[in-house]
């Protein structure tokens, strides 16, 4: 039962059927808000989200997507639409470099933060003394200030890292962390993963992997509790514009692309960064610096290859690939009768922007058959590479002055997105999280506060 609920029934919108948008509409659904969720797409699930591949019909990831331990409030969404199940944690990780060398990272049975330290100590791709700067440079990390954001490159260099730390260890993390290079990223969040993701909680630091495509991980459980919390999702369509009275006060509707006109109560705008002022009245966007400020943010890029072979090809569920140009590497394994599936992904991919897609795949394929050899002697039957530019923000130093908290000056309206401020990197766990708050927001100002963000490990 849900803590408190508004008494008369109140209803809301949400623009936006990401992770963001879901995650407010199960936030309020559960303190009794009608709600209603528009999506411009056939499908929810929004950045992270599959497609159906048109030579085999299956339904293929857009990109892997992998969660953590310390993402509490994805896996609390998870369970409470019933799809906790769904995610398969991983107890080790593969780290793999050029030379075919193998490292496991796993944890020991020692309270956090010594449960990793055999795993850090036994990487064969850093040498002893290597070893020690990291952990001088972690013990850094974590006792600097924890909203200093100075760009991270430099700090590192200040603080005894060198070249092989730089790119073997800290760009390892960070890069697939952050999806940003360690030469663009503030400390603020590479303190965050550290801290957050190895140092505070033994079970922070596991990957866990989705075990069907994410369509399906957002797919019928998900539909099946909305529905059953009489939430209403509209797929196929988008909202043109909010339309907001002329003193900036008050949401009065959202007009679809189509022309209609909706109206509700409360009103939650779940887009990316890059669509905010685009569906707001231009002259609230002039006055308000407010909404104007997800303009500032800057776009980085993943590129993922997806790859079906004749064979099986790994003999490892993963591997994290170091001195490589993929970066992680997933075996989902035999996908279709003699289909065998790879998929590798570059995050923070600018590198490749000026290659063409069957470049991108002839070097990748040719690097995974030198690291693995029953690549190089299986046959390629199908590949796919899949760009998207805009994959999350840039976490640059000092990121935070332009992510807004979710409350917007406008009283109906609070805003929601991996973007907006919620103290986490662009990922799954920061979109509801940001969702959660939102909800948050409009509960307390309709006079029914509800806690739903949930806490860390
Ligand atoms: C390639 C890639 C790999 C990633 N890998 C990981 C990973 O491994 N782990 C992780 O945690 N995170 C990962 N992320 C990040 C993660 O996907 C995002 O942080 C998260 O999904 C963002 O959710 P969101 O709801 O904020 O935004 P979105 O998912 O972008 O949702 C916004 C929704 O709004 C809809 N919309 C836009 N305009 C309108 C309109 N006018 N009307 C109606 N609807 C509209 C969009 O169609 C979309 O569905 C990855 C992202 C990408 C792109």
């Amino acid at each position: 039962m849900p803590q408190s609920s508004i008494t008369k029934r109140q209803s809301a919108i949400v623009v936006g059927g990401g992770l963001a948008g879901l995650a407010a509409a199960v936030g309020l659904a559960q303190h009794g808000v009608r709600v209603t969720v528009l999506e411009s797409r056939n499908r929810l699930g929004g950045r992270a989200g599959s497609f159906t591949d048109p030579a085999s019909g299956q339904m293929v990831d857009a990109c892997q997507h992998v969660s953590m331990g310390c993402c509490t409030n994805l896996a609390h969404l998870l369970r409470t639409v019933g799809a906790g199940h769904l995610l398969a944690p991983q107890p080790k990780l593969y780290f793999v470099t050029p030379d075919r060398r193998t490292s496991v990272f796993k944890a020991d049975p020692w309270p956090a933060p010594f449960h990793l330290g055999r795993a850090l100590f036994g990487a064969h791709y850093l040498t002893p003394l290597d070893k020690l700067r990291v952990a001088y440079g972690l013990a850094a990390m974590l006792w600097a200030r924890p909203d200093a954001d100075p760009p991270l490159l430099p700090w590192l260099l200040a603080h005894r890292q060198n070249r092989r730390t730089i790119e073997r260890f800290w760009g390892v993390v960070l890069t697939s962390a952050l999806n940003e290079t360690v030469d663009r990223v503030g400390l603020k969040y590479a303190r965050k993963v550290f801290r957050d993701g190895f140092v505070r909680h033994r079970d922070a630091f596991t990957v866990h992997v989705p075990s069907v495509p994410l369509g399906r991980l957002y797919g019928d459980e998900l539909r099946t509790w909305l529905a059953a919390h009489d939430v209403e999702v509209r797929e196929n369509t988008g909202a043109r514009r909010l339309a907001v009275s002329p003193e900036g006060r008050h949401t009065e509707g959202v007009e679809l692309r189509d022309g209609a006109r909706l109206a509700a109560d409360w009103y939650v705008l779940a887009v990316p960064f890059d669509r905010v002022a685009d569906l707001l009245p231009p002259e609230l966007v002039a006055r308000e610096p407010y909404f104007a400020a997800a303009g500032n943010l800057a776009p980085s890029p993943i590129t993922s290859v997806h790859l079906w072979f004749d064979r099986p090809t790994m003999a490892l569920p993963h591997a994290v690939l170091v001195d490589c140009l993929g970066q992680w590497v997933f075996d989902r394994g035999e996908v279709a009768p003699g289909e065998f599936y790879l998929q590798v992904v570059v995050s923070a991919a600018r590198d490749l922007r000026g290659l063409g897609r069957d470049e991108i795949r002839q070097r990748i394929v040719d690097e995974l058959g030198r690291l693995f050899p029953p690549v190089a002697r299986a046959k390629l039957l199908r590949a796919k590479v899949v760009t998207e530019h805009s994959a999350t923000f840039s976490a640059v130093p000092g990121v935070d002055r332009w992510r807004v908290p979710q409350g917007s000056p406008v009283a109906n309206l609070a805003l929601a997105g991996d973007w907006t401020a919620t103290g986490w990197p662009a990922t799954m766990e920061g979109a509801v999280r940001s969702g959660y708050l939102a909800a948050e927001a409009l509960l307390a100002r309709a006079g029914a506060p509800a806690r739903l963000v949930r806490p860390d490990l």
